[in-house]
């Protein structure tokens, strides 16, 4: 291979939004033979949005938006953006501010971390928080948790009373987190994910150059499936914890399988990182860009086979 040759591929890759870390990764590119895409901000749009909020009898919802808004404001994650945004909507529209609470601003009650001690995020799983509140010139401390059903359960809430309609909203492609307190699930914030208008289309392009595509996500069997019907993948591993992603690629590299992996969360650059040829979208996080051989500057999955097929073109050229 002439290094001139392989510069010229990724001169060109600059042009396309593809940025190639040095010409050497373009030979990694040749035997790549599966394609693992990270599902939220990859082949989703990754802004999820509260569709519903659904009480457990007897709760107050604006009530639980508002806890779980205090917490989740502490968070970057996707899910964390949508709740506290439907928070600070319900605070300052919908639910009476609290004239007692410890901070209140011209738009009501503040959500912000100010009010939250012992934070706690739990990677793929939830966050949890003590909100402190006054409640009729008496504060109130109340340890909040927001997650996934099964890591509820693993901290003693019991998820009985909001099992039921979780299942239900995730049947229908939602992704679902409960927020609790004091034992016990209170209410079930339902989320929604747009997928990406050109995903279908990109995982088409990638079977096209023979890759065979993998949907790979922290997010229920249910959203996972429907999303990958969606766009065309038929093998999906789902609710995957954080630290097992990079297992998931060494488990399918130990099948002798030649391994790219998309992704744009902190979640993925174990990932990213292990795979043979690790991309990460432009619009992710920055971790996920350094631990990439190749970024896809426009956050566009097109761009991912843009860029292995400008890759084998130009070994070809070199060869
Ligand atoms: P993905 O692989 O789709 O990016 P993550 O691994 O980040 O998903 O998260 C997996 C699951 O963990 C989410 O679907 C959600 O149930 C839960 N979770 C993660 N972070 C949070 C959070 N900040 N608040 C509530 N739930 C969360
Ligand atoms: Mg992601």
């Amino acid at each position: 291979a002439t290094p001139t040759a392989l510069l010229v591929g990724t001169g060109r890759g600059a042009q396309l939004g593809v940025l190639i870390k040095g010409p050497e990764i373009l030979e990694q590119t040749r035997r790549v033979d599966t394609v693992v895409l990270d599902k939220t901000g990859t082949v989703t749009e990754g802004r999820m949005q509260v569709t519903d909020v659904l009480p457990a009898e007897g709760e107050d919802l604006d009530e639980a938006v508002r806890f779980a808004g205090a917490v989740e404001a502490r968070s970057e994650h996707p899910i964390a953006r949508a709740v506290v945004e439907r928070a600070r909507a319900t605070v300052t529209t919908g639910g009476a501010p609290e004239p007692e609470a410890p901070r209140t601003g011209a738009d009501g009650v503040e959500i912000g971390s100010d009010q939250v001690v012992d934070f706690r995020n739990d990677a793929g799983r939830g966050v949890v928080g003590v909100v402190r509140t006054a409640h009729q010139g008496i504060q109130v401390s109340r340890r909040v948790l927001v997650g996934r059903r099964t890591w509820l359960g693993e901290q003693d809430v019991d998820t009985a009373a909001l099992d039921g309609v979780a299942q239900l909203a995730e049947r229908e492609g939602s992704t679902v987190v409960l927020v609790a307190w004091a034992g016990k699930a209170r209410a079930a914030i339902v989320l929604r994910d747009p997928i990406k208008e050109t995903s279908a289309a990109a995982v088409g392009e990638l079977r096209d150059l023979g890759l065979r595509p993998v949907l790979l996500t922290g997010d229920n069997e249910t959203v996972a499936r429907k999303v990958a019907r969606e766009v065309g993948i038929d093998d999906v591993v789902a609710e995957v914890l954080p630290e097992d992603k990079v297992a998931t690629v060494t488990r399918l590299q130990g099948e002798g399988r030649v391994v790219a992996m998309v992704g744009d969360g902190v979640n993925d650059a174990a990932a990213l990182a292990q795979a043979d040829l690790g991309l990460a979208m432009g619009t992710g996080t920055d971790v996920a860009i350094e631990a990439a051989d190749i970024t896809l500057v426009r956050g566009n999955l097109q761009s991912a086979g843009q860029a292995i097929r400008l890759s084998r073109r130009t070994l070809e050229i070199i060869k």
